[in-house]
Order: C-alpha cells, then sequence, then structure tokens
C-alpha cells in the first residue's frame, strides 16, 4: 500500500477506508468523482434449492378501465371500496409480465417469453435482460409455454422464426386443440370479441413455426428429472399451465394467470378478469389452488403480480386470502 493510498483512505474516514479495500485503485477513483449509476432493477436473481433462478420483467401497463376490467359487475363497488382501503390506484389494472428463468448447470429453462418483439417501450425488455445475465438466446435449452395470450407467446418467435433455436418448446395438448378447433370457443369469455379472430390466426401460425421443437406434457409430467413438473389449471384458457419446480428441499410454484392483481384476485377468489376464456372454471382451479398452497405453505410466484413477484399466500377466511410478498434482498 503506497503512503498516498493510506493518507487518502484516513481522510476518507473509516467506513469509506473499508469500502476502498475492496475495490482497486482505479475502481476507487471512479466512486470518488462520479455519482454511483442508477441501477434500474427488471433482473431478480433468487435460489430454489441447487436451481439458480431469476425473475425478469419484460415490462409493466395500466390496463383500462380498470375495474371495468373485472367481474362480476354487481361487486365492482366492493372492489373499488377495497381498493381504497388499501390505498391501491383505481384509475387502471397494473399490469406487470414477469419472466421466471431457472439455468442448473448447462441447462436454462424460460416460463412463457414475454410480449417480444413489440414497438411499446413499455414492453419486451426481456431479451436483453437474458443477455445482460449472460445467457444468449442459444443458451436456452427448454421454453414452456403457460397458455397462447401474446404477452405469454409473443416472444417465442420473431419476424416468423423460432427465438430460442437450441430450446424445446413445451405446451399441453388442450391449449393446442383449443386454438386449432374448428372455431374455438369464447362464448364465455368477456374479452372483446374484435380482437379474436386475429388473435387465433396469429397463435395457430406462431405454433405452426414452433411444431418442429414442440412437446406435449400432460397435466402431472416432470421434465429436468422431475424439478419441473406441468399441473393443468384451466379456466383462464382451456390448456393453461402452472409450474411446480422442486430442488433440494426448496420448491417454488409458478401460479402463471391464476392471478391478474395482487390484492382484487386474492381478497376474493370469485373475482374474474375479461380475459379468463372460462371464468367460472378459473374460479374453480383458483380456490383449489389457493387452498392447497395455504395448506402446504407454498412459496408463490406470479406472472402479473408486482416484481419480482414472490411470495405466499394466506388464508384470512373462506375464500379471501391475502397475498404476501416476500421482502427484497440481495442475497441474504
Ligand atoms: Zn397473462
Amino acid at each position: 500500500m503506497s503512503t498516498d493510498s493510506w493518507s487518502r483512505r484516513t481522510f476518507l474516514g473509516s467506513s469509506a477506508a473499508l469500502f476502498s479495500q475492496l475495490l482497486p485503485a482505479s475502481a476507487e477513483e471512479k466512486t470518488a468523482s462520479e455519482p454511483l449509476p442508477f441501477r434500474n432493477p427488471n433482473i431478480y436473481r433468487f435460489q430454489i434449492g441447487e436451481i439458480e433462478a431469476f425473475s425478469i420483467s419484460d415490462g409493466h401497463s395500466l390496463i383500462r378501465p380498470a375495474i371495468g376490467m373485472m367481474y362480476p359487475e354487481a361487486d365492482r363497488p366492493q372492489m373499488a371500496e377495497s381498493l381504497e382501503k388499501h390505498y391501491e390506484r383505481n384509475d387502471g389494472i397494473p399490469l406487470y409480465v414477469n419472466i421466471l428463468v431457472l439455468r442448473k448447470g448447462k441447462e436454462v429453462a424460460i416460463f412463457d417469453s414475454g410480449f417480444g418483439k413489440v414497438k411499446n417501450n413499455n414492453f419486451g425488455w426481456f431479451f436483453a435482460a437474458l443477455e445482460s445475465i449472460g445467457i444468449k438466446k442459444t443458451d436456452v435449452t427448454a421454453a414452456f409455454l403457460s397458455h397462447a395470450h401474446v404477452d405469454h407467446i409473443g416472444g417465442f418467435t420473431i419476424d416468423n422464426a423460432i427465438t430460442f433455436p437450441n430450446a424445446a418448446f413445451y405446451v399441453t395438448q388442450e391449449e393446442l386443440d383449443f386454438w386449432f378447433s374448428k372455431e374455438p370457443d369464447f362464448s364465455k369469455s368477456k374479452r372483446d370479441k374484435k380482437e379474436l379472430p386475429g388473435l387465433t390466426k396469429d397463435n395457430r401460425n406462431r405454433f405452426e413455426i414452433l411444431k418442429p421443437v414442440t412437446n406435449i406434457l400432460k397435466d402431472g409430467s416432470s421434465v429436468w428429472n422431475g424439478d419441473i413438473k406441468l399441473e393443468l389449471a384451466p379456466g383462464h384458457t382451456a390448456g393453461h399451465a402452472i409450474f411446480r419446480i422442486s430442488s433440494a428441499g426448496q420448491s417454488l410454484l409458478h401460479i402463471m394467470d391464476l392471478a391478474h392483481h395482487h390484492l382484487l384476485m386474492f381478497e376474493n377468489v370469485g373475482w374474474t378478469i375479461a380475459f379468463d376464456h372460462d371464468p367460472e372454471l378459473a374460479v374453480i382451479t383458483r380456490k383449489k389452488v389457493y387452498a392447497q398452497a395455504n395448506v402446504e405453505k407454498t412459496r408463490l410466484y406470479g406472472f402479473h403480480l408486482p416484481w419480482p413477484a414472490l411470495g405466499h399466500l394466506a388464508e384470512v377466511k373462506k375464500d379471501t386470502y391475502t397475498w404476501i410478498p416476500e421482502r427484497f434482498s440481495w442475497g441474504s
């Protein structure tokens, strides 16, 4: 250690001195003269047993007309009251798009793809984030699809080509059957019917492109030597899937689109959103999954919950739950 660096450390004080010991001299110079960089957080790293996991945000939006998207209509005053009581905004439903990425040795799995290539800067952050953690598109070995809505399937094909060329693509037969049926049945859905022909056409095109790498997973079947298990959770779509990940005594249940809002869709499991293809079945599925997660104290992850979207649910009374997010941590 030179006299020069010693005197400077003494001048900076003891905590700065400790800090400087962790950095090479050039880094110390930089730290002293420049403000700390703004760390834009859209990648959160955590562990599931021996599996390294990342929660990556593909973006965010506010869906309008807020609780005008929620059903049953008769309960909207109660929904509004609940939002107000919890200091939540009521001018739109905040839509998070979170992508779970797992890495174990040379295997990399992604769970849905985000919107893919979009003109809107609010979305499409996933690919750059993936690259920034050293994962190239060619490194992805398993690509799981929960269901074929554009925020989930959009990124699996770009410009009519497969985005992750070395990945096996996993989907349920029920989901394929729905989109390829002569006339996909949206009769129970509250969705804007005008969107549906375009949505169906786009999905058929995407599935055709993905056909050479497509693998069908049945309810309860698993990959990665049992580490990743698919469970059919129908209602949001016919083949909507959730994923149970386990490793070395730890587990995570990725509930995908069972919840689009961290308050409304826990406070009353009977409240649904317009995107559900079959709201009644979506409620039956949600009740079943929530009840089990409550009893088993399952650690959960949600595609549309506030990022990084890890947490637990707790039962308040029958069919009423609270979402309890995990505290943000950098590893300890
Ligand atoms: Zn979704």
